[in-house]
């Protein structure tokens, strides 16, 4: 059966050659600075219970109303492509019981996420992101700290035109008493705001100022503001954390507008956007979630994290691509017998146990072609095996040497010392 050729889905794509290493290398760096500050590496299933999405991210969010890929399992079962990661490593929390470890926890991720989006540039159906989790503690400078990495690991990247914005949501104390305040004025405004943001005055009335709507942003710009009516500890606990950021010089724009798209929040919370990106310029955030791990079934556990976009972070960011590593010997035959193939093989299979990068022809190509070949991967060493004998060329300072096929390894790890 031969046919019309399959395309990946829309919103899909794939990551070859450059992007590969390119991504393999940004993951290097966040390992690198994740671990670095005590994170460790956490992976959790690509589905999950729809409810664990409905109960953690929140039904009046955009996510959870319309961005899931949902389907049912042969028994009946609702499952989710995750949409995002911190839902997940709460279950995990407090599936594993990690409130009995030293707190507080450090976690991250690199992993895709879907999400049924209108696909564009920087927007997908299926997207990477890297994240980081420290659940356990409410110190502000668990937030300071988490901000900083995030900053650290977009610089270190070169993302350009990089801008953070801070605020505080507050504690759900302070938020119901500030909810009713903001109802209440959009009751007063009803008639200039949005079709959606007039559905969700009762769901999730801070989504407005997220609302792109003229209308509604007028309204808003007049709006009380969240800020202004924290609780004084939420207060103090927000002074402190722009007071560490202050202290590691990371510029933030206070934004008493910022909102972000999931229910979770409390207190601190952030997006860094570059100003390369244009429409789609969120490159990462988060924020403090305290009430999110006992929302999942566990023991009352403050939390706080972030993710960024791996795509964003590659379309903004300018980081010089790592240099693929050499290739330091190639094996090559001299003719094509079996016999030959077998010593060069057995060769090749010895010097990569010994830790040299090496290659032999798979194509079957003449002797003339292996050795263009090697010319083209720039490989110092290339060993000739023939029916008689084994030769090895080094091709910086040209020395060529008859040798016994299982003295080429040695030979080719003692020029390395030399060096
Ligand atoms: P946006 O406002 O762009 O929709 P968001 O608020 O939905 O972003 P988060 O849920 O906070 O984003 O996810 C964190 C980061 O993941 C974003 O800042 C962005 O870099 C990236 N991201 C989110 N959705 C997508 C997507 N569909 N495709 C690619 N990257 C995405
Ligand atoms: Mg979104």
């Amino acid at each position: 059966m031969s046919g019309s050729k399959i395309k990946a889905p829309r919103g899909t794509f794939d990551v070859l050659g450059e992007q590969a290493s390119a991504r393999a290398m940004l993951e290097a760096r966040a390992r690198s600075i994740l671990e670095g500050a005590g994170y460790e590496r956490i992976e959790t299933p690509v589905f999950e219970a729809t409810e664990l999405f409905a109960r953690g991210v929140g039904e009046s969010t955009d996510i959870v109303r319309k961005e899931m890929f949902t389907f049912q399992d042969a028994g009946g079962r609702s499952l989710t492509l995750r949409p995002e990661g911190t839902a997940p490593v709460c279950r995990a929390y407090v599936e594993h019981g990690m409130h009995k470890l030293r707190r507080p926890v450090k976690l991250w991720y690199l992993s895709s996420f879907f999400r049924h989006e209108r696909a564009q540039a920087g927007r997908y159906r299926q997207f990477w992101q890297v994240g980081a989790e420290a659940l356990g503690s409410e110190d502000p400078a668990v937030d300071a700290e988490s901000i900083v990495l995030l900053s650290r690991l977009l610089a270190e990247m070169r993302v350009s035109d990089v801008r953070l914005r801070l605020s505080s949501l507050g504690s759900p104390e302070s938020r119901s008493e500030y909810r009713e305040r903001l109802q209440t004025y959009l009751r007063a405004h009803e008639d200039s705001l949005a079709e959606e943001v007039r559905a969700r005055i009762d769901l999730n009335p801070l989504r407005a100022f997220d609302s792109e709507h003229p209308g509604t942003q007028r309204v808003m710009q007049g709006a009380p503001r969240l800020l202004e009516h924290l609780n004084s500890e939420d207060a103090e606990h927000f002074a402190q954390v722009r007071s560490l950021l202050d202290v590691v010089n990371i510029p933030y724009e206070v934004d008493s507008t910022l909102v972000r798209g999931l229910d979770y929040y409390t207190r601190t919370v952030f997006e860094f956007t570059s100003d390369a990106l244009g429409a789609q310029s969120g490159v990462g955030g988060g924020g403090r979630y305290d009430r999110l791990v006992e929302q999942m079934g566990g023991p009352p556990t403050p939390g706080m994290g972030w993710a960024a976009g791996i795509e964003r972070i590659m379309l903004a960011g300018d980081a010089p691509p790592a240099a693929p590593a050499p290739v330091e010997l190639f094996v090559a035959l001299e003719d094509p017998h079996a016999d030959v193939r077998a010593v060069a093989f057995a060769l090749l299979n010895e010097a990569r146990s010994a830790g040299i990068s090496a290659r032999m022809d798979l194509g079957g190509r003449s002797l003339k072609g292996q050795l263009g070949h090697a010319a083209a991967l720039g490989v110092r060493f290339v060993a000739i095996v023939g029916r008689n004998q084994t030769t090895l060329k080094d091709t910086q300072g040209g020395r060529q040497e008859p040798m016994a096929s299982d003295a080429v390894v040695h030979a080719v790890l003692r020029a390395h010392r030399a060096v």
